[in-house]
C-alpha cells in the first residue's frame, strides 16, 4: 500500500507538478536542493565529509569531481547504509550468477553496474528510492495515464528489484533476460504482446527483423531504446519497421539522466538531477555530464563525471520544456579515436566524424562496426548489398580526408565482412577503440 502510494506520489509530482516557469526558477530550486542534500550527506558519509571539509557549501558547483574509480575505491565510506564494498560485491555477483535478482542487504537493493571487465561497479538503492525511481520513470515514459492498462516488455542484461517495483496495479511488467535464446524470447514476446517495448537497440533490431520475416507480430504504442547508444543509423531502420518514433531513456546506475519528450527529442531530467557540462570541444557543443542527484541518499552521487559524451542542442523544443535539449548521445569517451601528429602527439577524433565518413559512403550499408586498434590502424566490418570495391574506396577517401584535415598521419584501413556479435549480452558499440591512450 505504502509502496503504491509512493510510486503514485512521485508519478504525479513528476508528471504534473514539476513544470518550472523559467530556467532561473529551476536553477534556484536546484541550488537550494543541492545545498540541503550536501549538508545531509556530509553528516552521514565520511567520504564526502572528508572531501568537502572546510569548503563553503554555496560554492558546491566548484567542488571536486569524482569518477567511477573514486566511487568504487571508497565505496564503504561513501555509502550511508553501512554496506561494505566486499559484502556488496558478494551479493550482487551471486544474484547475477543465479539470475535471481531479489537479494537485498537490509532492504537495500544491490546491483552490478555493467562496464568493461575490470571496471565493474555496484550500486545501492533503498526501497524509497526504488519507488521514487519507478514513479519518475513512469511519469516520463508512459504514453497515456497511469490508470490505463499497460503491458511493458523490458529486455535487459540483468533484472533488478528496481524494475519489479514498476509491476503494480494496471501495469503488467515482464522482464526478458538477454541471456536467453532468441527463439525463446521471441515466442515469449509473441505471447505477452506488449504495448510498450523497451530494449537495447541491438535487441530492437533482432525483434524488427523477426517482424519483417513474419515470425513475430507486434504493434506496440511505444518503443523505447535503452542501455546502448541509439545510433541515427539504427534509429532510421527501427522507425521504418515499427512505423513510429523511437523513444529513448538514457539512464545508468548513477542516475536517470535524460528521456525523450512527446516530440521524441531528448531532454536532460533537470527536475531529478543537476547536470553540469564539462565542454570538450571549441564550439562548446560536446560535453561530459557532471551529475548531482539531490535525492539519492543511500549512495550519494555528487559532482560525478560520467564518461559519456553528449552533444547539446540549442534549438527550443516544440514541447515547451525548459530542460536542456540533447541532440545526441555520442558515446563513451573510451570510444574516442586518436590520430597521431607528426611530432607524435595524440589528438582525439570524435566518433561522430568517423561514423559520418562511413555512412556517407553508401546508403546500402546494413550493419557496421569500426574498431581503432592503434593510432595508425582502423578495422572496418561491413555488411549490406553494395559493391565492395566501390564502398571501400569511398570510405578510404572520406577517412583519409578527415585525418589529413586534422593534420594527422594516415591510418591503415583493413576491411572485413560484418559478423553479428556472438555474445549478445555484450553492449553493442559500433565505434570502438581497442587500445589505451595513457
Ligand atoms: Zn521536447
Amino acid at each position: 500500500m505504502i509502496e503504491r502510494f509512493t510510486i503514485l506520489f512521485h508519478y504525479i509530482k513528476t508528471k504534473f507538478f514539476s513544470s518550472f516557469s523559467s530556467r532561473e526558477k529551476l536553477l534556484a530550486w536546484q541550488d537550494r536542493s543541492v545545498q540541503k542534500h550536501i549538508k545531509r550527506t556530509m553528516r552521514k558519509s565520511s567520504f564526502y565529509r572528508d572531501l568537502y571539509q572546510g569548503r563553503q557549501i554555496s560554492f558546491w558547483r566548484e567542488f571536486p569531481i569524482i569518477e567511477k574509480k573514486e566511487m568504487m575505491d571508497h565505496f564503504t565510506e561513501l555509502n550511508t547504509a553501512n554496506i561494505s564494498k566486499e559484502k556488496g560485491f558478494e551479493v550482487a555477483l551471486k544474484a547475477e550468477k543465479m539470475r535471481d535478482f531479489s537479494p537485498t542487504i537490509k532492504d537495500i537493493t544491490v546491483g552490478l553496474s555493467s562496464g568493461t571487465s575490470g571496471n565493474r561497479g555496484i550500486f545501492l538503492v533503498s526501497p524509497f528510492e526504488r519507488r521514487k525511481w519507478a514513479g519518475n520513470i513512469l511519469a516520463k515514459t508512459l504514453p497515456g495515464r497511469i490508470t490505463k492498462e499497460n503491458k511493458i516488455a523490458f529486455f535487459l542484461r540483468a533484472n533488478s528489484n528496481l524494475y519489479n517495483s514498476v509491476n503494480k496495479g494496471k501495469i503488467k511488467f515482464s522482464f526478458f533476460d538477454l541471456e536467453e535464446e532468441t527463439e525463446n524470447l521471441i515466442s515469449k514476446l509473441n505471447d505477452f504482446n506488449p504495448n510498450i517495448l523497451v530494449a537495447p537497440p541491438s535487441m530492437l533490431r533482432i525483434i524488427a527483423h523477426e517482424m519483417e520475416s513474419g515470425k513475430l507480430s507486434l504493434s506496440p504504442d511505444k518503443v523505447i531504446s535503452v542501455a546502448e547508444v541509439l545510433e541515427r543509423f539504427d534509429e532510421h531502420f527501427l522507425e521504418e519497421v515499427f512505423n513510429q518514433k523511437i523513444h529513448q531513456v538514457y539512464q545508468c546506475t548513477e542516475g536517470f539522466i535524460a528521456s525523450t519528450c512527446s516530440h521524441g527529442n531528448l531532454h536532460l531530467n533537470e527536475d531529478l538531477l543537476v547536470i553540469q557540462k564539462e565542454y570538450i570541444d571549441k564550439e562548446k557543443s560536446r560535453f561530459f555530464p557532471i551529475i548531482t542527484d539531490f535525492s539519492r541518499k543511500t549512495q550519494p552521487i555528487i559532482r560525478y563525471r560520467l564518461n559519456d559524451i553528449l552533444i547539446e542542442c540549442n534549438d527550443s523544443c516544440p514541447c515547451g520544456s525548459i530542460f536542456t535539449r540533447i541532440q545526441t548521445i555520442e558515446g563513451r569517451s573510451d570510444d574516442l579515436f586518436y590520430g597521431k601528429k607528426e611530432d607524435g602527439t595524440l589528438v582525439p577524433v570524435f566518433p561522430d566524424f568517423i561514423r559520418r565518413c562511413v555512412l556517407f559512403s553508401s546508403d546500402d550499408i546494413e550493419e557496421y562496426k569500426i574498431i581503432q586498434t592503434s593510432p595508425s590502424s582502423i578495422d572496418l566490418f561491413l555488411s549490406g548489398d553494395f559493391n565492395e570495391k566501390d564502398v571501400q574506396g569511398k570510405i578510404q577517401h572520406e577517412l583519409l580526408q578527415l585525418f589529413s584535415e586534422k593534420e594527422l598521419m594516415t591510418p591503415v584501413l583493413t576491411f572485413y565482412p560484418y559478423l553479428p556479435e556472438a555474445v549478445r549480452t555484450k553492449k553493442l558499440r559500433r565505434i570502438q577503440r581497442n587500445f589505451d591512450v595513457n
